[in-house]
């Protein structure tokens, strides 16, 4: 078997991949090198928020931060496959069923990239997030002090209601869990307007719940 004469490049390091390993030949896997593969160990660290499944793929690292900075704050869009390729099977048929819907994005924010940094992880595997959190003045968790966080609520609004009715098994999505005040959040919002059966997924979690 003759392997094509192709050049392909971390998309993580932008390094040129050298090593065809069997494992990239058999799966096609010619997204990432081996380092940066090494960097992206999954935990699935499974915990509870506000008595729900939830399910966190990677831990926060800083590689894993200043990849999710490149796709966010670059918008560096191949970024966002190298997350979930190994796992997309896993994750479609582990939330079969359910209405995905995505973290709560500022309307001027995705002007400004261009794209919802959800839906770019997930909509590359063909799992479609939807968009009906909002926010409804601009903020960063972060920068907010922890009695303004349990107000998050209040800077939260749903959209598009009538949508969210027609289920009954939604999976929340983001791509960082930090404090989970604003999940919470979502989590009471949804139970406001009616009975549903509430998973929750995120990309990557601050260690301090993993320990
Ligand atoms: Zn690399």
């Amino acid at each position: 078997m003759k392997l094509k004469d192709e050049t392909y490049f971390c998309k993580t390091c932008f390094k040129e991949i050298k090593e065809i390993s069997l494992h990239s030949i058999l799966y096609k896997r010619k997204y990432i090198c081996r380092a940066c593969f090494q960097n992206l160990t999954p935990v699935f660290c499974n915990f509870k928020i506000a008595g729900k499944s939830a399910l966190a793929i990677y831990e926060y690292t800083d590689f894993i931060k200043e990849k999710i900075y490149l796709l966010k704050g670059a918008g560096d869009i191949e970024i966002a496959t190298i997350f979930l390729d190994y796992y997309r099977w896993y994750i479609k048929l582990k939330y079969l069923g359910y209405y995905i819907i995505g973290g709560p994005s500022s309307p001027s924010k995705i002007n400004e990239r261009g794209f919802e940094q959800n839906e770019m992880i997930f909509n590359f595997f063909n799992i479609k997030v939807h968009h009906h959190f909002e926010k409804v003045i601009d903020f960063k968790q972060s920068d907010l002090k922890k009695e303004e966080r349990n107000k998050i609520i209040d800077k939260l609004k749903l959209v598009d209601i009538e949508n969210i009715l027609r289920h009954r098994k939604i999976l929340l999505v983001d791509d960082i869990f930090t404090t989970g005040s604003t999940i919470q959040a979502m989590i009471k919002l949804l139970e406001n307007i009616g009975k549903f059966k509430i998973k929750v997924l995120v990309l990557s979690i601050v260690k301090k719940h993993t320990t």
